[in-house]
């Protein structure tokens, strides 16, 4: 039997660190007193003082996280954060303009990336110049759906039958029931799913220009309330969300069936903007691509692409979106194909999940970027997909040249190093 190096090398670490017997009382459970801060809901800037008090920590600390801005609006972050002690400052860059001709989105885009990760900005900036230079990024959202998907436990295969039953005749009372809970949430789907005595019901909503989870949950919830209480079969128990919706999770259901907004974003690349720009060939990026592709199919990668998480969650942060749905987000299909002597390029992503309203839009500096992108408040939602989607293609574009003109190593070195490869 062969050991993995990385084993053996584990096991002399942890016994370096346990040399006596008494060592082993350090991962042993501790009883000792402890003092548990006391939780915060309402944000104040007294709030944010008084725990930096019983943190015993110097100033600079205290003043880098709770800096007078973040003080002076300690009250705007309640509906966001509980047990606020400060903000974090994250860089922000812009890549941009971003030409788009979309169905929804229209026009040239500054759009804001907030990341520590060197290179990131540059090689998407470097995307949406030669995508702009070649006439601007297409795009369209295809479609619309955000899920909840609660379950019901029941005795047996019977029970779980005949609730579905009751179900199915009762839709125009459960929709009125969700909906009775939001101006713009619309339950457009609801498709049981059986297995054997537990129910999950696939509760499908239109969630107007916000991301809407809350927004689903809160509707979903009503449903449900509404079902248990009507309904003459009775669940032994029940569950608001039954882990099925792909929330914050990449699924085989979300790409086949969307979650959130599914968009498309394309755009041909003459053979000069490809060299000028890119310093790169079609045929030298259609050439790596063929081995990406390769690489992706034997990883067993849901989807096809190579870094929209990186542009996503720099998007996702900068604008107040939810970060960790870049879980599901992240995940879609990259494709180019030879036009010619130019190279079509296309990105179609199944689960952008964003909101030009609520969750963290309204709060400071996030709104200032959804200002700076023009995309604030409601009637944004769709184009700000569009946007996520049309900057996910600029960086696809700019990986592959990169990988394939051999530039990706020196682009890092220079730029996260501050010297040449
Ligand atoms: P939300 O801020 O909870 O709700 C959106 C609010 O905006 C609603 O009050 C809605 O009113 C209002 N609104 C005003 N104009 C609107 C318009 N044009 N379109 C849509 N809504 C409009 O945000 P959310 O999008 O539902 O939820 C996103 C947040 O949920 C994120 O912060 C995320 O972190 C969090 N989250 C929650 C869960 C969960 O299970 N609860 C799971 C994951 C993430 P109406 O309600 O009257 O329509």
């Amino acid at each position: 039997m062969v050991v993995p190096f990385h084993v053996i090398d584990m096991l002399r670490r942890v016994r370096g660190k346990f040399s006596s017997p008494d060592d082993a009382a350090r991962i042993a459970p501790n009883s000792e007193r402890f003092a548990p801060l006391r939780p915060v809901k309402s944000a104040s800037k007294t709030s944010v003082l008084r725990y930096w008090s019983k943190f015993a920590k110097p100033d600079a600390t205290r003043d880098a996280l709770a800096d007078p801005m973040t003080l002076d609006q300690a009250e705007l972050y309640t509906r966001n954060i509980e047990n606020l002690i400060g903000t974090v400052k994250v860089p922000v860059g812009v890549a941009g303009p971003l030409r788009i001709n979309g169905v929804n989105a229209s026009g040239d885009y500054c759009v804001p990336l907030a990341t520590t990760e060197a290179a990131l900005v540059a090689s998407y900036a470097r995307g949406a110049y030669a995508a702009s230079k070649a006439g601007g990024v297409s795009t369209a959202v295809l479609y619309e759906g955000v899920l909840r998907t609660p379950a019901f436990v029941f005795e047996g295969l019977y029970e779980a039958g005949q609730f579905v039953d009751w179900i199915v005749t009762h839709i125009d009372a459960l929709k009125a029931a969700a909906e009775a809970t939001t101006r713009h949430g619309k339950l457009v789907s609801l498709e049981p799913a059986i297995d054997n005595n537990i129910v999950f019901l696939l509760c499908r909503y239109t969630t107007g220009d916000a991301a809407g989870q809350n927004m689903v949950t809160i509707a979903t919830n009503a449903l449900c309330q509404h079902a248990v209480a009507h309904c003459p079969i009775q669940p032994l128990n029940w569950y608001v969300e039954g882990n099925f919706s792909g929330d914050k999770k990449a699924s085989a259901l979300g790409v086949l069936t969307g979650r959130g907004r599914k968009v498309s974003a394309s755009v041909t690349l003459p053979a000069e903007v490809v060299g000028k720009v890119l310093q790169t060939t079609p045929q030298a990026m259609l050439e790596y691509g063929r081995v990406a592709n390769l690489g992706s199919l034997l990883s067993g990668q849901l989807g096809a692409q190579a870094h929209y998480a990186n542009g996503l969650a720099a998007f996702y942060i900068a604008t107040g979106q939810d970060a960790a749905c870049v879980a599901e987000s992240a995940v879609g299909f990259t494709r180019m194909e030879p036009r010619g002597e130019d190279l079509f390029c296309s990105v179609t992503m199944p689960n952008i999940l964003v909101g030009s309203v609520g969750g963290g839009t309204g709060l400071p500096s996030q709104q200032a970027a959804l200002d700076l992108l023009g995309l604030s408040g409601s009637g944004n939602g769709a184009a700000l997909a569009e946007v996520a989607a049309a900057l996910c293609l600029c960086g696809e574009i700019s990986i592959v040249a990169a990988m394939a003109a051999g530039h990706f190593t020196r682009a890092h070195a220079n730029l996260a190093r501050g010297r040449p490869e």
